[in-house]
């Protein structure tokens, strides 16, 4: 493995400073308790910041905050045309502070620098600056009336935006939710993730050197049950958007019945990838590597169950098994790591549970199989790249969300057996299918019951292209023009013309 490169100056005094700030009303302050949590480095297990830790208190003080700025303050009312400078000038900031945010995000995550610097970060600045393009292009509409009426739409910010985000792509999530809501003129309370809250705090700071006004972000970070929950039960926040577990998602279903306020979910998945055997054979193989390890399988969508075609099952299995043998693990800041480590001991125990639940259940790791703990590793959270064999679709580790680096590898007799255990599961968050026959590409897409299908590639993302889930995956989609419906809600006016 190659050296890691120095770490950049400003991530050395991020992490070092005495403890990270929340923001609420345009300052940076300690929380109401005074109390603080550590924020760890999973590919040591040592410490990495301290952070300030929210809780009820907290998320009362920014949601007031985030209501004024709301009601009286200038966000909503700001031409659009001020509205797109900011969030441009965000875009170009998370830009030009992208070394910075890359490795204060691999150190965070344990995610490799490349997937930082290369995918994470771009996607994040990419997201602010496809949403500063709807500002002015998401109209009302005019309606046609009896004409002693004017009848048209306004198409106005919801309001109080509560937004609860996953450890896997901390930067990204908060992109995905901040560029549409802000876009669309509401103001928002930010949850992040307890295990990685820093980088949602470094793009607190660059939302104000590029001009967002006082209250309009406030970001809250602590711990799901407390600072997540208030926020949830919060009678003054209209809208709640979350990402994360399906069981947290039911939970806030649940919570928020009592306000009804608006709700959309992004939830996990158990998604089928379909290798036919007419497929190009070394795409998929590398498709499927790339659909299961990346982000060390900590990607709701990906690519767990790998149905391949019967009569090439082994050989496909074998050849999958030799290149996620052959995947450098190490540190994320090493530049020739492909897979770095999970990102917390809790997430370890996790997945090394479902490699024991595998192997009880009759399955066979042909690579992988356990932890990592190689020379300059044990002290980390790494898991081997895992392909196992010899599994059913209904076996815990083909059904159960596992958010690891584990793949099960089932073979199917003809197209419509892949369907039927393509579909056999709760979640419906994406898929893929790997065939050259065009017609059967069109057959299993549509025969599919997911939010997203790839045909012939794997994980491919889009600011511009709708995301979410069907079934248990979660409702409402984001990115694309959908999330301005998240965002937004149709007011109809009705005037009486003389
Ligand atoms: P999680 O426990 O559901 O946590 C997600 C977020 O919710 C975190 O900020 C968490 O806070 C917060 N939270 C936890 N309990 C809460 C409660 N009772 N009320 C309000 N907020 C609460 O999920 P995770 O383990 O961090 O993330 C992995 C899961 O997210 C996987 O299941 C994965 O499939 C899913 N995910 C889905 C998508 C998607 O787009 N569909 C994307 C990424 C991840 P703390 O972390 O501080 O406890
Ligand atoms: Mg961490």
């Amino acid at each position: 493995m190659a050296a890691a490169p120095a770490l950049n100056p400003a991530v050395q005094d991020f992490v070092r400073a005495p403890f990270r700030k929340m923001l609420i009303d345009g300052k940076w302050v300690a929380s109401a308790s005074g109390k603080t949590f550590e924020t760890v480095n999973p590919a040591t297990g040592g410490a990495l910041a301290s952070v300030a830790e929210g809780d009820a208190e907290d998320v009362e003080r920014a949601v007031r905050a985030a209501r004024r700025a709301f009601d009286d303050g200038p966000w909503s009312r700001m031409s659009p045309g001020d509205r797109v400078k900011i969030l441009l000038r965000t875009a170009d900031l998370i830009e030009q502070n992208a070394l910075e945010l890359a490795q204060l995000e691999t150190l965070d995550n344990g995610k490799s620098i490349n997937e930082s610097l290369n995918v994470d970060i771009p996607s994040a600045a990419g997201t602010f600056r496809y949403y500063a393009g709807w500002v002015d292009k998401s109209y009302g509409q005019t309606i046609p009336s009896d004409p002693s009426f004017f009848n048209f739409t306004l198409r106005e910010p919801v309001g109080v935006c509560g937004q609860i985000i996953p450890w896997n792509f901390p930067l990204l999530m908060a992109a995905w939710k901040l560029g549409p809501a802000l876009a669309c003129g509401n103001t928002v309370v930010l949850k992040p993730a307890e295990q990685t809250p820093l980088t949602a705090l470094r793009l607190g700071e660059l939302l104000q050197e590029a001009g967002l006004p006082d209250g309009v972000l406030n970001i809250v970070p602590g711990y799901g049950p407390t600072a997540g929950g208030a926020l949830v039960k919060h009678p003054a926040v209209d809208k709640i958007a979350f990402t994360g577990s399906t069981e947290v998602g039911k939970e806030i279903h649940r919570e928020t019945a009592g306000t009804l306020k608006r709700v959309s979910l992004e939830l996990g998945g158990k998604s089928p990838n379909i290798v036919f055997a007419d497929a190009d054979v070394e795409a998929a193989v590398q498709g499927a590597l790339m659909g299961v390890f990346f982000n060390q399988g900590q990607v709701c969508c990906a690519g767990t169950r790998l149905f391949v075609e019967q009569k090439m099952h082994d050989e496909f299995a074998d050849v999958l098994a030799k290149h996620a043998h052959e995947m450098p693990q190490g540190h994320g800041l090493d530049p020739a790591t492909k897979v770095g480590p999970l990102v917390s001991k809790e997430q370890l125990d996790r997945v090394t549970d479902y490699l024991a639940i595998g192997k009880s259940e009759g399955a066979k790791a042909i690579a992988g199989g356990e932890r990592n703990t190689a020379a300059g590793l044990a002290d980390g959270y790494f898991v081997k790249p895992t392909v196992f064999t010899g599994v059913r679709n209904d076996m815990r580790i083909a059904q159960e969300e596992i958010f690891g680096p584990v793949v099960s590898v089932i073979p199917f007799k003809d197209e419509s057996d892949a369907v039927l255990q393509g579909n056999n599961t709760f979640y419906g968050l994406a898929a893929g299918v790997w065939t050259k026959d065009v017609n059967k590409a069109h057959r299993v897409a549509r025969a599919i019951r997911a939010g997203t299908l790839w045909v012939n590639c794997y994980n491919v993302f889009g600011a511009s292209a709708p995301f979410g889930g069907y079934k248990q995956s979660g409702y409402g989609r984001e990115l694309g023009s959908y999330s301005l419906d998240l965002y937004t809600q149709i007011k109809t006016v009705w005037m009486k013309l003389s």
